[in-house]
């Protein structure tokens, strides 16, 4: 039975309760994780705030960056178990659990190398006095995480965190937390202090909830459903505290007449099958220019038909998705997409031998006349992509926009000044132009607007978010 982490201990719940762990594959029970609750929650953030006003606080920021980066090469050193543990909790395929498990790592490197390069500043001010604006932790800094990349999510989350000083309390979720279990426990054999880094598991709802609205965290970073964000940041807002939320996307990848067809097909296929359509910025929409709209889409759905799912071990394109109540729901919008009388171009394959009661869904190819369907606006997160043709480019940046959602853009066009337009005119937190990327790009700052949420993660902006400024000055004269 896997345990959580409090306090450099791993620990079950208080109450002894606890919640089954399905794999997704096959829909069937192999392990257990403790029900965590609010008393459970009160212990975390405790340790939290022992460790910040205990060992943990008083790390120099090298001492920090070594342990990061030692806590990344054990990472790396445990990659073929960790890949395991994540392929089978989230069904995805191992080549894919494998990637994830090194970018985790990739994680610690990236903010490990940062810890000791966080310089202050020396404000000019009057004669005699003295202004500097020194950076420091914000405390104890919360981490709700979902489940469709675990392991990425916690080193996403909590690295620039760790890299500032903070201590940390991590909910990942109840479908999918087993690495991040894991992960922990390496951490507190490569030498974090107890209290460093928290893990509570439990109900969104329990767990969750109580970690939100504790009046012991600082700090409060969530990725998820659009719904719950809003929860979060109503929690924040009684605390007063900060919240950074990662929500839903709707991606359009917006593809004109001079586009590299041989390119962007490929990378559009994989932008949608990745972890099976489960990634807030998939690109789940498809607009391409009329001119070219049957040639190319007889060119996607050629490739789109060899797509597979599988198990983790048949190593697909992709694997089923995460639950049950995903299945349902992504089937229901497969469903209302041909009520809503759009056409199924083409669908890709569920491999033959994969267990019965797995969560397959095979890969769908729709074709709209109008933005209209719910499948055009709203997160399905799953294997569905929807293609619409468009007229110009302002049509392009209107039907880009034509969603509630703001994470992330994509132009396909050899045309330099059409780029530019482009990518000035769609509203999104990333812009690809001749190429997409999900997941990766620890470099790269990252974030939504509109409903997609706010704040920045990723890069070296993350480490601003995770920490604050202090302005001392000092009179000098006689
Ligand atoms: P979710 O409910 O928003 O879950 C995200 C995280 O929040 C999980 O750790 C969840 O815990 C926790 N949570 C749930 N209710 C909470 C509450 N009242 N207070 C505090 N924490 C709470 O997302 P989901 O149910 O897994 O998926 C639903 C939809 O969310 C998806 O279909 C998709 O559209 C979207 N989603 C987006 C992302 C993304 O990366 N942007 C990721 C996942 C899901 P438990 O899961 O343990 O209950
Ligand atoms: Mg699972």
């Amino acid at each position: 039975m896997a345990q959580m982490m409090i306090n450099g201990k791993s620990t079950p719940a208080l109450s002894g309760k606890t919640l089954d762990v399905l794999a997704p594959s096959d829909g069937l029970v192999y392990d257990s994780i403790p029900r965590g609750e609010a008393a459970d929650v009160d212990l975390a953030c405790s340790a939290a705030r022992a460790a910040l006003e205990g060992p943990w606080g008083r790390f120099s920021a090298l001492e920090r960056s070594r342990l990061l980066l030692n806590f990344s090469r054990k990472i790396l050193d445990h990659l073929d178990e960790l890949t395991d543990i994540e392929a089978r909790d989230t069904g995805k395929p191992l080549t894919a659990a494998r990637a994830d498990i090194t970018v985790l790592a990739r994680y610690f490197e990236y903010y490990g190398g940062a810890a000791d390069k966080i310089h202050g500043q020396v404000i000019p001010f009057l004669n005699d006095y003295s202004a500097l604006l020194v950076r420091e932790p914000l405390g104890v800094t919360a981490h709700i995480i979902p489940w469709n990349y675990p392991a990425q999510m916690f080193g996403r989350s909590t690295a620039p965190a760790l890299a500032m000083g903070n201590a940390v309390v991590v909910k990942p979720a109840e479908d999918a937390c087993l690495s991040v279990i894991r992960v922990a426990e390496l951490a507190q054999e490569v030498g974090f202090p107890p209290g460093a880094i928290n893990i509570v598991t439990g109900l969104g709802e329990e767990a969750g909830a109580s970690l939100a609205e504790h009046p012991g965290i600082d700090f409060i970073s969530f990725t998820g459903s659009n719904e719950v964000g809003i929860k979060i940041q109503q929690a924040a807002a009684l605390n007063a505290v900060k919240c950074v939320l990662e929500l839903g996307g709707k991606t359009a990848h917006v593809v004109f007449d001079d586009a590299n067809f041989e390119l962007a097909v490929p990378t559009i296929i994989k932008g949608i099958v990745q972890n099976t359509g489960q990634t807030c910025v998939a690109g789940s929409r498809l607009l391409v220019q009329k001119e070219i709209y049957t040639g190319f889409m007889a060119m996607l759905a050629e490739a789109f038909a060899k797509v597979r799912a599988g198990t983790p071990e048949m190593d697909a394109n992709c694997g089923p998705v995460i639950s049950e109540k995903q299945f349902r729901r992504v089937n229901r919008f497969i469903d209302a997409g041909i009520n809503d009388g759009l056409e199924i171009i083409c669908q890709g394959e569920i491999l033959p031998g994969v267990p019965e009661g797995g969560y397959f869904i095979a890969p769908t190819l729709f074709s709209a006349d109008d933005h209209s369907s719910d499948l055009l606006t709203q997160e399905i997160f799953g294997p569905v992509l929807v293609a619409l043709p468009f007229s110009d480019e302002a049509d392009a940046i209107r039907l880009s926009n034509a969603t509630d959602y703001g994470l992330q853009g994509a132009v396909w066009t050899e045309n330099g000044s059409r780029q530019q337009r482009m990518a000035r005119g769609i509203r999104c937190g990333q812009l690809y132009i001749n190429c997409f990327g999900a997941g990766g790009g620890v470099e790269l700052p990252f974030g939504g607007v509109k409903r997609s949420g706010h704040g920045r993660e990723k890069g070296f902006i993350a480490l601003e978010e995770l920490s604050t400024t202090k302005t001392i000055v000092q009179f000098y004269g006689a």
